[in-house]
């Protein structure tokens, strides 16, 4: 099917568009003929295809590079790579055709740009973080792949008007969690907003609307006053002879949005609506830095400030590169005013992000200037991407918290600074500067006093690390380390020596049922597994070469009757998901920490806005009526509970009575003889004749939880037993 005229004339006006900002990147008549070529390439490609608006496929991808010139800075190979974005996956034109039509390079870019464009195509979650991983692969490659990637994801958020409620839902969902968080960290602040504001926008329309309005009024109601706040700036800096512009700021709507959640307040309670932003022309005889702080002082000269509220960017930048000086002041009407101080070079970097970073130098586009940094920034990632232990979702999980995270610099004893994410501990300091030292870490001396491994470092802090031979990771070591390598090393070791104990654990099985003569079939472990309170053969296994369980009461436990004491394997699952079967994303449910419901329990889910995941809690909890007062539109109702095959759930008791001896016996012959239930962990206290204990225990469900409470309470003795977790 051809394009109509009316389509024609449409592309040409687009593409002019195109061609009109591409003046400031062509130097070459190559530049020009490479970008009509595949323009034309990529016209013919998606002849016939529309986009859900209507509008003819190829403006998309024209679209795509025009954000890559006008938005983020990109070159010629970039506008060449975005046209053809999406040629390989909807033509018959393989690399091999675009190398020989264009280069290498841009065949490699395209080649990058189509394996992760099915990047969160309704695949399970664990596939799409293995898919993520691949991109991130092609920005070790290449970072502009991934930036082009962003500039794919912006147009699509631009234009998902048209696309079907749920596809938002999901596509929002995407682009919160991963590309504004991956946007800012490569320093692309005016993408990252815009990301989050029309994520908002789709995702939560009246909210945003109405934030909207608001802003719009106070911004109105306040003109006035900003230009009186202005006015002795703009006079004392034009007197010191500063080369300046000064524009005003209003926060984005999903930062108001933000902040209202986080601090649960009102629109009306913020305070930092506004901020003023200048941008200096440098001398070139007196450094930026002293610059900045120049009109620093004359700013605060004017307004008194708020020393907690200043930040020093410039001798620390962000680490994805940002640089400024922000300070908060008061202004007139007692109105607090955030004052942002840039060079042009700093706004440069604030706008562009890494981009900027090839502009400044004008070293030729393949030519990835060294920036510090980032560069560090991306040897972490390589790093965490080179660790084959770390299961793909939380490689993910990891990678999109270190999008967010600052860094703090602390010292060796030597006076070495060494970077770490802001959170690190001693064990992180010790892995950071060998695997072998962390392994062996039993407490350090910090700026020369003597503290725990697991004391979080703050910025300046001079670190000697103590170690022991006999030291060894724990798995309590996870817990207390932030950064990727850390953890790595500590996750190996922890698997190196638990496959060692499942080996061990194994040949002990095994030697055990040899000597009763019972193979051991996929019947037996039907009957253990649960019995043992493990959820995989490997993990039984591994317990028993650990010494954490004995085969003391295996006779017994085969010979139970496997029928009466199937446990259930229960998962939750919403009942009246009315979304079409193949668009609908598999939610991801998680049970509240504050009430652990069981199977059997009335549950209501809340999605937590941020990631997207559904905390299912019980019915009842006050935590979730606090959560549907506040935040009605996350509650999602219909969760039920299903049952499938062998498994149980760990739950708490707590048992109070007059102490006697032989209780402890009663009510341990309860729990295990009597019904079969696994017990994890017993803690029994008595004190003048009276005793409270707490049963850790797994059970199938509800009722079986209830049934055991009620025999637990006939005990002779037992005054009170309920359950504790809700
Ligand atoms: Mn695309």
């Amino acid at each position: 099917m051809d394009y109509t005229p009316q389509d024609e004339a449409l592309i040409a006006a687009r593409f002019d568009s195109l061609l009109a900002s591409c003046e400031k990147i062509c130097r070459t008549d190559e530049d020009w003929a490479m970008i009509r070529r595949a323009f034309s390439v990529a016209k013919d490609a998606h002849k016939g295809v529309r986009r859900r608006s209507g509008e003819p496929y190829i403006t998309h991808p024209i679209a795509v590079a025009q954000i890559c010139v006008d938005e983020i800075g990109l070159g010629v190979k970039s506008v060449v790579a975005s046209l053809l974005h999406d040629v390989v996956e909807d033509t018959d034109l393989g690399l091999d055709d675009i190398s020989r039509m264009f280069t290498p390079k841009i065949a490699s870019m395209v080649d990058g740009l189509t394996k992760i464009s099915g990047v969160f195509n309704n695949e399970s979650i664990s596939e799409q973080a293995e898919t993520f991983r691949k991109m991130l692969l092609t920005l070790l490659d290449d970072v502009r792949v991934v930036l082009i990637k962003i500039a794919d994801r912006l147009h699509n958020m631009r234009t998902l008007g048209s696309m079907p409620p749920e596809k938002q839902i999901k596509i929002t969902s995407e682009t919160l969690f991963l590309f504004a968080p991956l946007a800012y960290r490569l320093g692309l602040h005016a993408i990252k907003s815009e990301l989050e504001d029309l994520s908002l926008r789709y995702r939560f329309p009246e909210q945003y609307a109405e934030i909207e309005a608001k802003l719009e009024a106070a911004k109105k109601k306040r003109v006035k006053v900003m230009e009186r706040f202005d006015e002795p700036i703009v006079k004392s800096l034009r007197e010191n002879g500063v080369e300046f512009e000064i524009s005003e700021r209003v926060k984005s709507v999903y930062s108001v949005w933000r902040k209202m959640q986080q601090k649960q307040i009102s629109f009306e309670e913020i305070y930092d609506l506004f901020a003023v932003r200048i941008i200096f022309s440098p001398s070139p005889v007196i450094p930026e830095k002293t610059q900045c702080w120049f009109i620093y002082e004359l700013v605060t000269d004017l307004y008194p400030s708020r020393p907690d509220r200043l930040r020093d960017w410039i001798t620390f930048p962000k680490p994805n590169g940002y640089e400024a000086l922000h300070t908060t002041v008061m202004g007139p009407e007692g109105l607090w005013v955030e004052v942002q101080i840039r060079s042009e070079r700093m706004n440069a970097v604030a706008e562009r992000g890494v981009a900027a970073h090839w502009k400044h130098k004008e070293a030729p586009e393949d030519e990835v200037a060294s920036d510090e940094k980032f560069d560090a920034w991306l040897s972490r990632i390589r790093d965490a991407l080179s660790s084959p232990t770390e299961d793909a979702v939380d490689f993910l999980d990891n990678f999109q918290k270190s999008l967010y995270t600052s860094e703090i610099v602390v010292f060796t004893p030597k006076g070495e600074d060494r970077k770490l994410l802001k959170g690190s501990t001693v064990l992180d300091f010790a892995y950071d500067i060998h695997s072998k030292l962390g392994a062996s870490a039993i407490g350090a001396k910090i700026n020369h006093k003597i503290e725990s491994i697991y004391t979080v470092l703050s910025s300046g802090d001079q670190i000697e690390v103590l170690t022991s031979n006999s030291a060894r990771p724990t798995p309590e070591w996870l817990d207390h380390v932030v950064t990727t390598k850390a953890k790595h090393h500590i996750k190996n070791y922890l698997r190196k020596t638990g496959q060692s104990n499942i080996e061990r654990g194994k040949i002990l099985f095994e030697t055990r049922m040899a000597e009763l003569g019972i193979a051991p079939s996929g019947r037996v472990f039907r009957k253990l597994l649960p019995a043992y309170g493990s959820p995989t053969k490997d993990e039984f296994y591994k317990n028993l070469g650990a010494g954490t369980i004995s085969l003391d009461g295996l006779q017994d436990i085969l010979r139970q009757n496997a029928a009466s004491k199937l446990l259930k394997f229960w998962t939750l699952f919403q009942s009246d998901n009315d979304s079409e079967e193949e668009d609908s994303v598999p939610e991801e449910m998680v049970v509240a920490e504050c009430c652990i419901p069981i199977p059997g329990d009335d549950v209501t889910g809340y999605r937590d806005p941020h990631t997207g995941k559904i905390f299912v809690h019980k019915t009842s909890c006050n935590e979730l009526m606090r959560l549907a007062s506040q935040h009605g539109k996350n509650i999602v109702t219909g969760i039920r509970w299903s049952s499938h095959k062998a498994m149980s759930f760990l739950s708490v008791i707590n048992v109070q009575g007059i102490d006697r001896i032989g209780i402890l016996l009663d009510l341990v012959g309860v729990i295990t003889g009597e019904l079969g239930i696994n017990i994890r962990g017993l803690q029994i206290q008595s004190h003048d004749g009276i005793f409270e204990g707490e049963i850790s225990l797994y059970v199938a469900n509800t009722s079986d939880l209830n049934a055991l409470i009620a025999k637990i309470k006939k005990i002779k003795g037992v005054d009170k037993a309920q359950r504790i977790n809700g």
